[in-house]
C-alpha cells in the first residue's frame, strides 16, 4: 500500500498528529529515528476514532513514557500512539480500589495512593513510566508487581472497540504479560490494602535507596536484561568484566551493570551493538543467555 495514502488521516486529527516525529524526544535513552505518524489523542473517544480510521495494514505501536524502549535510528514505519499527556484520569472507586487511565505516570499513582492511605503502591514511585507501560511489562520493584493489583483492565482493539478484561484473561509472569492479540491498554482498576500509616517518607526512602545503587538522572532505560532464573543479570555482566565497556557514546554503567547509559551522543545502533556485545560476552563467560527486558523496535538507519 502507498504509504502516503494512509498518512492522510481525517482533518479532525490534524492538531494531534505529528508527521516524521523524532522518537528521540519520546524515549528515556533519547535515541530513535522518526515515526511516520505520531498521535497524541485528546481522550479515549478520540483515540477510538483514530483506531477506526487507521487502515489495518498500518503497523501500530503504543507507547507511554518510552522508558523501556529502544527505537532504532531509522525510526518507525507506521503509527505511534502516545498515551502520556492524554489518558490521565485517576480516581478512587472504593475504600481499597482505584481506577487509572493508561497515560497516568506510575509515580503519580504512588503519591496519590499514599494520600489516600492505600498500599503497597509505593513501589510505583521508582518506575518512570505510565500505567499502560507497567501493564504491558508487568513492571515491578522491591518485590512488588503491577499485576498483583489488577482487578480488571480496559482495552481498545484495532477497530477502536472497547472491552473490559479480567486479570484472569492474561498469562502473567516476571516482566511478561500475554493477553489477546491486537489489544492495547486504556486503563485499569487496581486493588490495594488500607495502609493508614503510610506516608511520603516511605517513597523518599525507597527513592534514596535506588539513587545509591542506580545511575538515576542519566539517560537510560533502567535494567536492560531480565534476571535469568536464580541469577542477577547485573552480577553476571559485572563479573564478565563489562562495567564501563563503551561503544560510541554508550556504555555499561559503572554504578549498576544492568544499565546502559547514553552519555549524550549515542545512536540506537551503538546501544544495540553494546547489548549484543554484553550478551555474547556473558554467554562466553558464564554459559548463560541474557534476554532483553527492553523492547527493541523500528528500522535500522
Ligand atoms: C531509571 C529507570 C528505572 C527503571 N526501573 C524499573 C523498575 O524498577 N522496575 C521495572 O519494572 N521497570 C523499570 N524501568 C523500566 C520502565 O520504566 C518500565 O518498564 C515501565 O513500565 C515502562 O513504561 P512506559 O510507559 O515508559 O512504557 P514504554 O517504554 O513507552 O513502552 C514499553 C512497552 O509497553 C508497551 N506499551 C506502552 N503503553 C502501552 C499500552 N497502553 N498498551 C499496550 N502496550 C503498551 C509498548 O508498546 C512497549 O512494548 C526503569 C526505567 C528507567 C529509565
Amino acid at each position: 500500500m502507498n504509504a502516503q495514502r494512509w498518512l492522510e488521516l481525517g482533518p479532525e486529527f490534524s492538531t494531534r498528529v505529528l508527521k516524521n516525529e523524532s522518537m528521540a524526544k519520546h524515549t528515556s535513552w533519547h535515541v530513535g529515528g522518526p515515526a511516520d505518524v505520531f498521535f497524541t489523542p485528546r481522550d479515549v473517544m478520540d483515540l477510538a476514532a483514530f483506531m477506526r480510521q487507521l487502515p489495518p495494514v498500518v503497523p501500530l505501536l503504543w507507547i507511554g513514557l518510552g522508558s523501556n524502549l529502544l527505537v532504532r535510528d531509522g525510526g518507525i514505519r507506521g503509527a505511534v500512539v502516545s498515551t502520556h499527556g492524554a489518558l490521565g484520569a485517576l480516581e478512587r472507586l472504593s475504600a481499597t480500589r482505584i481506577q487509572a487511565e493508561a497515560g497516568v505516570p506510575c509515580a503519580r499513582i504512588a503519591r496519590q495512593c499514599v494520600k489516600w492511605g492505600l498500599g503497597p503502591a509505593e513501589f510505583f514511585a521508582g518506575i518512570p513510566g505510565t500505567l499502560g507501560g507497567a501493564l504491558a511489562m508487568n513492571a515491578g520493584a522491591w518485590g512488588e508487581e503491577t499485576w498483583r493489583h489488577v482487578i480488571e483492565v480496559d482495552v481498545l482493539d484495532r477497530r477502536g472497540t472497547r472491552h473490559a478484561r479480567q486479570a484472569a484473561d492474561y498469562d502473567i509472569g516476571y516482566r511478561k504479560v500475554k493477553g489477546p492479540d491486537n489489544e492495547w491498554f486504556i486503563g485499569a482498576r487496581l486493588e490495594f490494602k488500607r495502609a493508614p500509616g503510610v506516608n511520603t517518607d516511605a517513597i523518599r526512602e525507597l527513592l534514596d535507596k535506588r539513587k545509591q545503587t542506580q545511575p538515576i538522572g542519566e539517560w537510560s532505560c533502567g535494567s536492560v536484561f531480565t534476571n535469568p532464573p536464580g541469577q542477577h543479570a547485573a552480577r553476571l555482566v559485572e563479573s564478565a568484566g563489562l562495567k564501563g565497556f563503551r561503544i560510541g557514546d554508550a556504555s555499561v554503567s559503572e554504578k549498576h551493570a544492568n544499565f546502559i547509559i547514553n552519555h549524550g551522543q549515542a545512536r540506537a545502533a551503538d546501544i544495540e551493538a553494546l547489548i549484543l556485545h554484553v550478551r555474547q560476552t556473558v554467554a562466553a563467560a558464564h554459559r548463560i543467555e541474557l534476554h532483553t527486558e527492553v523492547r527493541i523496535v523500528g528500522e535500522p538507519a
